[in-house]
Formats: structure tokens, sequence, C-alpha cells
């Protein structure tokens, strides 16, 4: 079945996802949209919290050299603007299956990019679950969406049943860092056997970083020597 994909792409060329243009990659957005999205590339080397210029050479950020977070490191490709808060909007709530394939593979490509994986792979892909409720209302968990390229293409297994969400925690939104992380305490527990060394935690987009810290934590807990955190984005601190 390897011809199907390159056939389909001729009979049906792929259309950027953000302007329609024809898009020629695996990605399916166009170069110059793609060149255009808000990378994260100036971040806190431990957080990826985006760092503003005015922090001069520091790439830690404040809150990493005052509580460093449970999790060991994080990349997150973009800063959560502009573009970036469209395409995640249409990857949580478009029934289209391409959306998480071109994000998935931007973070395939981006975790491939790392020097370090050959030699310190993850043993699992663990994408942040869902609360049951949340999961049959949306019908399908995106990050377990996302995961599903880079899990293909880096032959790294998605761990899906060792941590659920036993509490709902939808009034996030409106909360501050400090209240967030209150809101998240207990959030998780293990449900499953777990036997892996090093876990990469799978996400959309991180805020404050409360969710990711609380499930790094619980794993932690539990005999997991390593963990890190892959997301599409990273909120910039706000004012
Ligand atoms: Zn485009
Ligand atoms: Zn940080």
């Amino acid at each position: 079945m390897e011809f199907i994909q390159p056939l389909l792409s001729v009979l049906f060329p792929s259309r950027c996802l953000l302007c329609q243009h024809s898009a020629d990659t695996v990605v399916e957005l166009c170069a110059g949209c793609l060149a255009g999205l808000p990378h994260n590339t100036r971040c806190c080397q431990r957080c990826a919290l985006p760092l503003a210029v005015e922090a001069g050479k520091s790439l830690i950020c404040g809150r990493c050299i005052k509580q460093p977070p449970a999790f060991d490191y994080a990349y997150s490709l973009f800063s959560y603007q502009d573009e970036i808060i469209k395409l995640v909007h249409q990857l949580k709530f478009s029934e289209k299956i391409t959306y998480a394939r071109s994000i998935g593979e931007l973070l395939r490509m981006r975790l491939q990019a790392e020097a370090a994986l050959e030699k310190d792979k993850p043993d699992c892909l663990l994408p942040v679950p869902l609360h049951q409720s949340r999961l049959r209302q949306r019908g399908f968990n995106q990050s377990i969406e996302i995961s599903r390229v880079i899990s293909k293409k880096l032959a790294i297994p998605i761990e899906c049943h060792a941590v659920v969400r036993q509490r709902s925690t939808d009034a996030q939104t409106g909360l501050d860092a400090k209240q967030r992380r209150r809101n998240m305490k207990g959030a998780f527990k293990m449900a499953a056997e777990f036997n892996a060394g090093h876990v990469l935690i799978v996400d959309d987009v991180v805020t404050t970083g409360a969710t990711t810290n609380e499930l790094a934590k619980l794993l932690k807990k539990n005999g997991v020597r390593r963990v890190g955190v892959l997301s599409i984005a990273r909120a910039p601190v706000k004012g």
C-alpha cells in the first residue's frame, strides 16, 4: 500500500491549512505561512517558556530558577499567539485529521532535530489524558492524535492507559499560575502497571505548566527517572 500516498498527493495536491494555497509539503503548510508562524526559538531551556529579548543572555526563566519543574526538559514549537491559536482550535474542534497530521509532523521534526534523541530516546509517549466527560464531548483526544505521527515515524510507543484524569478540571481559564497549580493537584492517578524509565509527555498547549508539572510529579513518584514535555505551543507570560 506504500504507493497510495504519493498517488493521492498527485490526484489531490494538498492545500495549505492556513491560506489554502498549494502546499506540496509533508506538513501541509505553505513555505510562507510556515515561516510566518511565531516559532518559539528564544525560550527557557528548562520549561520552554518564551523569553523576551530584554531577558538578556539568561536562558533559564525566573520561575525555573526559583522552583525547577518536576519535568527535566521541555520543547515547545511555537509561542501561543496569532495563527497558532487558530491552528490549535482547528485541531481540537474540527474533525479533519489533517490538522493532527500536520502538527504531528512538525513535532516529529522538532524531536528528530535533537542531537540527544538517539542516545536518550524516550521509552514511550504519554499524551495528556482527558477526563472521561471531556473525551465523550469531543470524541477524541487531540494529544493522542498528534502523538500517532511521532510514534509511527520514530518508533516510540504511545502509552494511553497508565494514567487517567480522575478529576475534571475544566475551569482553568481565568486562573493564575498559583491557582492553576492548586486546581490541578491530584487531577491524575496511575491506572495500570507502568514500567518506563524515560517518558515524553505530549500536550497541545502548555499555559502555565501546571498540568504537565502535576503529571510529571506523579510519574516521578512512580519510578520514572526522566520526564520530558513536547507541546505545540507555550503561552507567553501576560503583560
Ligand atoms: Zn499558506
Ligand atoms: Zn523556565
